[in-house]
């Protein structure tokens, strides 16, 4: 179970909508990838299918505000130790993933930046998230230069502010510090987590670049779906975070007869929800073979009715803290 440190939320998306670039301003705002890695343009067609002993995999790719393309599925390392790290994302990689989730708070970016290395993967064929610590709002440049002396990479491609901490007062200030990394090249995307409603409608009134995503607390149980459908209409992604409810979600019973009715598992009928709703998900597993079968739920389609079956668990019960009073700042 999550400790206090992490609670968020998680979301419930809606398929991701067509941007609406109403103003001149928000074109701006939205239109300006930076020429870092990937274009567009090349990552619009689908990844080569992955072969693994599930058989092919296919994960989707979806656009992210400024046309930079994120694997929908990734793999989260948040409570992997360090001193396993390298061996977990190498099994991550090997079983097909190539959108890994890690943050500095995590103590575990060394780890993951041995496991590309180790690879022999394409740089280009990876996306790499980390996130800016609590406590380094303040000087997020240089905290942002350590990630990437940690993992051991040029660039990342998705750089978050991992909570809000309102009560610090900060996080406009590294948001503007993050807009700089982003028009250097040295984030192909930069994004946010934790933000409820009130912290995003501040960012966007004192800061230029609208986030490409934000990385909530979101899995049947706990959905956020005002939240949700308000970062939607905004052009910001969900990508939902403790996606399997950190295992907790796959006890439902509703879940259970779903996976027996698929031939699946619970964790690939939670997933496979996710997926039809166009929420960008990372789930962790630190053991290879649930690694692989979190990878086939890419291949298992639900019914409306088995949709919303899912759907009606919601609780309102977060497994992490809430962001509008969470304020660790050891994170
Ligand atoms: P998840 O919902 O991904 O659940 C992980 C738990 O589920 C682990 O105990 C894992 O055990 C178990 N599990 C994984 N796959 C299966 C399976 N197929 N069947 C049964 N059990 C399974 O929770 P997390 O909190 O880890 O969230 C995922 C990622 O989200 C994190 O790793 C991190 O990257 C990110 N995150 C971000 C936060 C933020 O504040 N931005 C907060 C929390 C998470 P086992 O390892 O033994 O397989």
């Amino acid at each position: 179970m999550l400790n206090d440190m992490f609670a968020g939320q998680i979301l419930l998306t809606g398929r991701l909508k067509m941007l609406r670039l109403d103003t001149e301003r928000e074109r701006k705002r939205f239109l300006r990838p930076p020429s870092t890695g990937k274009s567009p343009t090349v990552s619009e067609s689908p990844k080569s299918p992955q072969t693994s002993d599930i058989g092919e995999i296919r994960v989707p790719d979806i656009a992210l505000n400024n046309g930079v393309m994120i694997p929908q599925l990734g793999f989260g390392v948040f409570q992997v130790p360090p001193e396993e790290t390298q061996r977990v994302v190498e099994d991550a990689l090997e079983a097909g993933y190539r959108h890994i989730d890690t943050a500095a708070a995590y103590r575990n970016e060394a780890g993951v930046g041995a496991a590309i290395a180790s690879s022999g993967i394409r740089r280009e064929d990876l996306f790499i998230t980390t996130k800016l610590r609590n406590g380094e709002q303040g000087q997020a440049l240089e905290a942002f230069h350590n990630s990437l002396r940690a993992l051991g990479l040029e660039y990342v491609d998705l750089y978050l502010i991992h909570w809000p901490v309102p009560s610090q007062g900060l996080f406009v200030n590294a948001w503007q510090a993050m807009e700089k990394i982003y028009a250097n090249n040295q984030a192909r995307a930069i994004g946010i987590s934790n933000f409820l409603s009130q912290h995003i409608d501040i960012l966007l009134a004192q800061t230029e670049v609208v986030p490409a995503l934000n990385q909530i607390e979101l899995h049947p149980t706990y959905q956020q779906r005002d939240l949700a459908a308000k970062c939607s209409s905004l052009g910001i992604a969900i990508e939902a975070y403790s996606p399997l409810g950190q295992g907790t979600d796959l006890e439902a019973p509703v879940v259970v007869e779903l996976a027996a009715r698929h031939g699946a598992t619970p964790a690939q009928i939670v997933l496979a929800w996710h997926l039809a709703q166009g929420t960008i998900v990372i789930p962790k597993s630190a053991n290879s073979a649930r690694m692989r079968e979190n990878l086939g739920a890419t291949s298992i389609p639900l019914t409306r009715a088995e949709m919303e079956s899912v759907t009606a668990l919601e609780s309102g019960a977060r497994i992490g803290s809430d962001p509008a009073v969470a304020a660790f700042s050891q994170m």
